[in-house]
Parts: C-alpha cells; structure tokens; sequence
C-alpha cells in the first residue's frame, strides 16, 4: 500500500489579513516539498487571494468549515461545490469552536464531510474530547461516537484526514505529550480499522492543540501521528515554517 500522506494545516481561524497573506504564501510556496503537504486554511474572504497566490505552487489551501446543504437561503455559508471551485483541495468541518460556539453535533459535522467528498473537496474532520470528559474516563468513549457518526455517512475508502484536537490543547498553550496523543492515535486508527481494515492504514492522522515550533517534532516522530493541524503558531510564517520542516 501507498504510505499515508504526511501534512502540515495552517488554521488561520479569523486572524490575518491580505497583508498576511501576501508574505506568507511565496514564503510557504519556496518551501513546499513533495513529501509533506502544506495546507492553509485563512478566513473563507481571503480564499481567493490565497488561491491565486497559492497557484502552481505545492501549497493547497481549504476553507475552515462548509454548509451542511448544497445551496438555499443560507445568508453567510458557503456549499463545497463553491470551495471546490475556488480550488480548495481541503474543508477543516468539526472544529470543537464550531461545536461549542455554534453548536454542531456530530450528526452535522458528518453531513459536513459527506458534502465535502461528493464536491470533491477532502473533508479535515476534527475531533477531540474536552477535559471533564478526559477526567471522567469518557475519552475513548467520546471519540468513537464523534468517528462513528462520520463514518456512518462516509463510503468505505473515501479520501478524508481526521484531526485529533483535545479541547483542552487548543489554543491553551497545554499540548498533549507525545505519548499521550499516540494512544488516542492508535486507538482512533483501530476504530478506523473495524470499519475498513484496509483503510485505516492509509487515513491520515493530524494532531491538533498547542503544537509549536518547540514540541512539534516530539508529537511527528510517533507512529501514528502524520502532521499536525496547527492554530495560533501558524499566524508566524518562521513558526509555520519550522513546524512544517519538523513533518
Ligand atoms: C486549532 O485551532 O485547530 C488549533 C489546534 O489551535 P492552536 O494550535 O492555537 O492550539
């Protein structure tokens, strides 16, 4: 089998600027290589700068999160079909901000997923428990019925990356150790396993929450982790940079 692809996704969240744009992408388009996908996820408004900065470079770029329909009177989102025009390779759907903050369960981050692959754009499904789940021994628990949910709706051997983010990693400057994520890493690759054990080899693994330029070679060097879905480190092109180079 084909090894699995190794990334590295930048998740502007809504930060930046065209300003940032226009510094970051030659400088992440010189550093691109085949064997590492470098991703960037900026604000939907910039996508399309992106875009045409980002063009016959190896930088793919994606969107941070999609419409659950494929149009309609939908004031503020945006359907796959469109990120797929735009030439997005990748849609991030299931953040734990988009969880929490708009309350998407994981019935419609799955629909989420599903609309990403029938336009032809490859779902980044993140998943992740949150400390009182940690705490109360749910963690496994959690994760499966957020994977259970994607799967469910997903045809076997579909192309998605699955982004493991605890929720308390995120943004908190508290990254898992290394250790810690290659178990849940594991296990969410056993899961994949039950489904399809032909698949799991081959889906990549992302681990998300606090990686820097300082641990990411620790969280990469473990078997089951492919990259990294990288938030707050990403807004620094030299940060970026380093993490990418450590993938
Ligand atoms: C994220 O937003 O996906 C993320 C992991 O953020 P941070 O790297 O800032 O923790």
């Amino acid at each position: 089998a084909a090894p699995r692809a190794r990334m590295v996704v930048a998740n502007w969240k809504m930060f930046g600027n065209l300003a940032l744009c226009r510094e970051s992408l030659p400088r992440l388009a010189a550093a691109a290589m085949e064997s590492v996908e470098l991703v960037v996820c900026p604000p939907a408004p910039y996508l399309g700068e992106v875009g045409r900065l980002a063009s016959s470079s190896g930088v793919h770029y994606g969107a941070q999160d999609v419409a659950e329909v494929t149009h309609g009177a939908r004031t503020g989102e945006w359907s796959a079909d469109m990120l797929a025009e735009l030439g997005c390779r990748y849609a991030i759907v299931g953040h734990s901000e988009r969880r929490d903050r708009h309350r998407e369960c994981n019935q419609t981050v799955a629909v989420k997923a599903a609309m990403c692959i029938a336009a032809g754009v490859i779902p980044i499904v993140c998943v992740g428990e949150t400390m009182s789940d940690r705490e109360s021994g749910q963690t496994e628990v959690v994760l499966a019925e957020q994977l259970r949910a994607i799967l469910q709706l997903m045809k076997k051997n579909a192309m998605f990356v699955l982004a493991y983010e605890p929720v308390w990693a995120i943004g908190t400057g508290l990254a898992a150790t290394p250790e810690m994520a290659q178990d849940v890493h594991a296990f969410l690759r056993r899961q994949l396993a039950l489904f399809s054990p032909a698949w799991a080899g081959s889906v990549t693994i992302l681990y998300g929450g606090s990686v820097k330029a300082d641990n990411a070679a620790s969280l990469f060097a473990m078997p089951d982790i492919d990259g990294g879905l990288v938030g707050g480190a990403s807004l620094n092109v030299n940060d970026l940079l380093s993490i990418y180079k450590a993938a």
